[in-house]
């Protein structure tokens, strides 16, 4: 039996899901690993929880570890950079970052799994050194420990990383403003009727929201950074830049077919335009089910799911990848805001003839001792009238709902159906009708009319 040469690139959630997979099912593979980090694993989901004090201990934010990926047989090389592949020769250059000493390495398949790196705009001043990035394990170390001596915080950028982080340090007591571009924040994500609201929990907590104005740069102060901006100055003892990631992928240029924004495209078995190079997690590109095209959404949902797919598919073409919808969730200040697929904004700038509607309704029976309300938006393709995406925002944890209305999306169902679909009641959880079918029935009701 010849026994395949796998090395693989980068080992965070695509890299050790990618490993974990090979040498269960394949123990005989020869499974290299370079990262170059000190450590493999780490949830970055996590680091707004550490920083706002509900995970105590940040090694709980590890789910792997070197010793652990050797135990299953792998020759794990960290703090290993990369730094030229021959992919004609199946050949790569590495660096021992510690040492650093040159090193030669080949490879039967080669497993791109080198994630994203923070966009970093060519702002004055930003490379300060109160200018802070949130990705990794050791940036959130550094927000753990520089801001113990913070008060004033600034983050920059209202995606969902930047809000989490403008919460985790408002509870923290800490002074915190966010500034971004655009007059909403979480605006790709969600309409205005729940953006709005949460303006309003942001404002109540004494968060200051500096939307619409964009950054022109930073200046080093005494103490800390001035924040410039196309609307007004904003001081701080640190700035967090959260404006979006790219996929870090300079290394493959011209080795594999690449989209325009840098991401790798894969086929369905998540193998390169190389045969004997793969790719996972936020290095590749998605299928995103809604439009049926290529995008960019780096969530480690789509990380572990693919690294898998490449674990199973690198010896044969088996398991197709099955796409996504991005679905994605956020918890701040006891509000869930979940959502899956596209506002109905999105899906009109894709060109779809789309509808949408907004209701708000008790999730359970009035009678119960208690009941809360749920916002939920529905949006559909007007002609085949499948769902194209839902928002919902709760203060009773409503995030299931989102995974339903993604599988919704994937099975390409449509209104009619989320209408009547069966779902279970019992007044401790729902109505005879559950939310989600009431708020099927809306679309429906809005549809007809049209
Ligand atoms: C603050 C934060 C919160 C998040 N919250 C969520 C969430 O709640 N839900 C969700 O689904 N997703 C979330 N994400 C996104 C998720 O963390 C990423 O999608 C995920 O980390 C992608 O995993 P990956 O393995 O593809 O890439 P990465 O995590 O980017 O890892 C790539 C690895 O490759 C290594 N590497 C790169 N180049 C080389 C090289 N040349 N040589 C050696 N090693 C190399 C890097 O050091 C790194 O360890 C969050 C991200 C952040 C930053």
């Amino acid at each position: 039996m010849t026994i395949m040469k796998v090395v693989i690139v980068g080992c965070t959630h695509a890299g050790t899901a990618a490993a974990n997979q090979i040498l269960s099912a394949h123990p005989e593979t020869e499974v290299t690993i370079y990262e170059r980090n000190d450590n493999v694993s780490f949830l970055s989901c996590g680091i707004a929880l550490y920083l706002g004090g509900e995970v105590k201990d940040p090694q709980g934010l590890f789910y792997s570890s070197p010793d652990a990926l050797t135990k299953l047989g792998a020759r794990v090389c960290m703090q290993h950079d990369v730094t030229e592949i021959d992919a004609v020769n199946k050949q790569i250059k590495v660096t021992d970052l510690v040492t650093g000493e040159s090193k030669s390495d080949s490879y039967d398949k080669l497993i791109v799994t080198t994630g994203s790196w923070p966009v970093i705009p060519p702002i004055e001043g930003i490379d300060g050194k109160h200018v802070y990035l949130c990705k990794n394990y050791d940036h959130a170390k550094k927000l753990f420990e520089h801001a113990k001596k913070a008060q004033r915080i600034v983050v920059i950028g209202g995606g969902y990383i930047g809000v989490e982080l403008v919460e985790a340090y408002n509870k923290k007591g800490h002074d915190v403003t966010l500034i971004d571009g655009l007059p909403r924040m979480l605006s790709k994500y969600f309409d205005h009727e729940y953006t709005d609201r949460l303006a309003t929990d942001f404002a109540d907590q004494g968060v200051k929201l500096a939307l619409d104005r964009t950054v022109t740069s930073f200046e080093d102060t005494d103490d800390g950074v001035t924040v410039h901006t196309s609307n007004g100055d904003y001081d701080a003892e640190m700035a967090i830049l959260c404006i979006g990631f790219r996929p870090n992928t300079d290394l493959f240029k011209g080795l594999v077919a690449m989209n325009r924004d840098g991401s790798i495209k894969t086929n369905d078995y998540m193998q390169t335009s190389n045969p004997d190079i793969f790719g996972a997690g936020d290095a590749v590109a998605v299928h995103y089910n809604p439009t049926h095209k290529d995008a960019y959404i780096p969530l480690a949902t789509n990380a572990v799911r693919q690294g898998t797919l490449v674990g199973i598919n690198i010896f044969e073409p088996t398991v197709k990848y099955m796409g996504t919808q991005s679905s994605s969730g956020l918890k701040l200040y006891d509000q869930t805001l979940v959502s899956s697929g596209m506002t109905l904004e999105h899906a009109l700038s894709e060109g779809f003839d789309a509808d949408s509607v907004t209701i708000e309704d008790n999730y359970r029976p009035e009678f119960m001792p208690s009941t809360t309300p749920v916002l939920m938006t529905l949006v559909w393709d007007k002609k085949t009238r499948k769902i194209l995406g839902a928002q919902l925002m709760s203060r009773h944890d409503v995030s299931q709902s989102a995974n339903l209305i993604s599988v919704c999306i994937q099975n390409e169902n449509t209104i009619d159906f989320l209408a009547f679909v069966d779902m279970l009641f019992q007044p401790q959880f729902d109505r005879p009708f559950n939310y989600l079918n009431l708020l099927g029935q809306a679309a429906v009701a809005k549809a007809n009319q049209n």
